[in-house]
């Protein structure tokens, strides 16, 4: 046996390219592949005196590639180098404000990722039987209970892994309930100002959209809901507060409306943040619910990584809920908490136990603010939200000019008209002068949208700043040569203005990519 250390080559092999302070400009961070250099390594193997066992007696002849596969040589101080320069180029929710409406980009308290890496949680391998990893079992029950009382709920499923998949997860449920009752429902309703997401999934769960106009305060118009409202509707899906950042007022009406066609409200809780602690969609009428363990409850956000979508349901759906779900046992001799599955159950959403490590920052995120701490992030996300709003309306349209929640939807549209300046010329401005960009063009039925979402997690500061920096690009554009400043940045950061087209048609997710930019 051999011990693997990792320690810093000693001296770089000849050639190779050195790093000096130039190529650390703008667009001239070499790949990987361009600092290799064979025979370089970011390891060595010190001796031992066990014997080795080398490769061709622990892997038969037919099972190796016939050539090593072509990776990138570098050392580890190389490697460091390269991943810290290409960090320095991001923006981040660790870095400053990051006000992107509808996401919930806020500071992740760094709490909740020392629990997630304890070896007792991290280490822990997912086929490990419920008599060996009791603690685990445990906490994901607490979660479950904790997120039940959070929403109003009777049971939730941890397992699907974003949003997306618990939306899917939760029109899988909708479906399975009215099968059960001996009903083929064909339709879905939801609101002209919900997220992209939403009729995705119900297009994906075999549903067809039902699409509701909002009124002129921003809300479902119920009169229009009622007018589609039969008994071919299986449910309706809501966000509350909506994708205007407005809370529905009419919501028990709703509720009711679609209740009394047979049909199932589903809460999309990835506005969780507007209301945690203070409203309970289960006490709104609402039957399913899933949540964005990252947005709202301290998993960073963004760039892929891994989220969670658990869904939580009123009594009368907890047998279709995805199983196995971690059980608490009644008490006995032995292990206290199990896997149950019922008859039932729509099946697995996910392999094991759903993104595990993610739960686990969610419950320490629950476990470290108590029940008033979340009132409070609800609450200064609301007023944070409004300050804003208030400061920025005399710079910006408000195209609704009411009392919004967690965020606020902005416009750039006399701006436009009376310098040329758009909205998206706005957020890539924002960017070089120290904040990520809010949302723009978004939600689709306001006119050049800038939607913002500062978060708890800022201070009034902070929030000065964000402003002082949006009034100074609505100034500047009325200056000369302001207009076209503005329709040519960002100025300053290592990429500049992408084709916004292409880069999403013509997707080149390779290192290649780089020099497809650059050509
Ligand atoms: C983010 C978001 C979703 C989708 O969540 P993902 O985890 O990104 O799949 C759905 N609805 C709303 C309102 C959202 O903001």
């Amino acid at each position: 046996m051999t011990d693997v250390v990792t320690d810093v080559m000693p001296e770089p092999a000849a050639g190779g390219r050195a790093l000096s302070a130039p190529l650390m400009g703008r667009d001239a961070e070499p790949t990987l592949f361009e600092l290799s250099q064979p025979g370089r390594r970011s390891w060595q193997l010190r001796t031992t005196g066990v014997p080795e066992v080398s490769l061709e007696d622990l892997v038969p002849a037919e099972h190796r590639r016939p050539a090593p596969p072509g990776l990138a040589e570098v050392s580890e101080r190389d490697l460091v180098g390269h991943f810290t320069r290409l960090s320095h180029r991001q923006f981040s929710v660790d870095l400053g404000a990051y006000p992107l409406g509808s996401c919930t980009m806020k500071y992740n308290p760094k709490i909740c990722d020392a629990v997630a890496v304890l070896p007792g949680l991290a280490d822990v391998h997912p086929g490990a039987p419920a008599s060996c990893t009791q603690g685990w079992l445990q906490l994901l029950v607490e979660l479950e209970q904790q997120l039940c009382e959070i929403t109003g709920m009777a049971a939730a499923t941890l397992q699907p892994a974003a949003g997306a998949a618990g939306e899917l997860t939760g029109l899988l449920l909708m479906r399975a309930w009215h099968d059960a009752h001996g009903q083929t429902r064909h339709k879905v309703v939801i609101p002209d100002s919900a997220h992209g997401t939403n009729p995705a999934s119900v297009t994906l769960g075999g549903y067809e959209v039902v699409t509701v106009p909002s009124d002129a305060r921003g809300c479902v118009d119920l009169d229009a809901l009622r007018a589609v409202l039969d008994e071919d509707v299986a449910g309706i899906m809501l966000t509350n507060p909506n994708t205007l950042g407005l809370f529905e007022e009419d919501i028990v009406a709703i509720a009711a409306a679609v209740h009394e066609v047979g049909g199932l409200l589903y809460y999309d809780g990835a506005n969780l943040n507007a209301i945690v602690g203070v409203v309970r969609p289960g006490d709104m009428g609402f039957d399913i619910v899933h949540l964005n363990l990252h947005k709202t409850f301290a998993t960073p956000h963004g760039g892929g990584g891994p989220g969670a979508g658990p869904v939580a349901v009123s009594q009368r759906l907890v047998p279709y809920l995805p199983g196995p779900r971690p059980t608490r046992l009644a008490d006995g001799a032995g292990d206290r908490y199990g896997w149950s599955t019922t008859p039932e159950s729509i099946g697995r959403v996910h392999s094991w136990h759903g993104n595990a490590l993610v739960l686990a920052r969610a419950l320490t995120y629950l476990l470290v603010h108590g029940g008033d701490g979340l009132k409070q992030v609800a609450q200064l996300a609301v007023l944070n939200a409004n300050w804003l709003r208030t400061r920025l309306s005399g710079t910006y349209d408000v195209p609704y000019d009411r009392p919004c929640m967690h965020e606020c939807v902005l416009s750039a549209s006399s701006l436009k008209k009376s310098t040329g300046v758009r909205a998206l010329d706005v957020a890539k401005r924002l960017l070089e002068e120290g904040f990520h960009s809010p949302t723009v063009y978004f939600p689709l039925i306001v006119d050049e949208a800038l939607m913002l979402e500062p978060t708890e997690t800022e201070s009034l500061q902070t929030l000065e700043a964000l402003a002082t920096a949006l009034e100074k690009i609505a100034a500047e554009a009325v200056e000369p040569g302001g207009a076209q400043y503005a329709a040519e940045a960002p100025h300053a950061t290592p990429v500049r203005r992408v084709d916004e087209a292409r880069a999403a048609r013509t997707l080149v997710p390779t290192f290649d990519a780089r020099r497809d930019v650059g050509s």
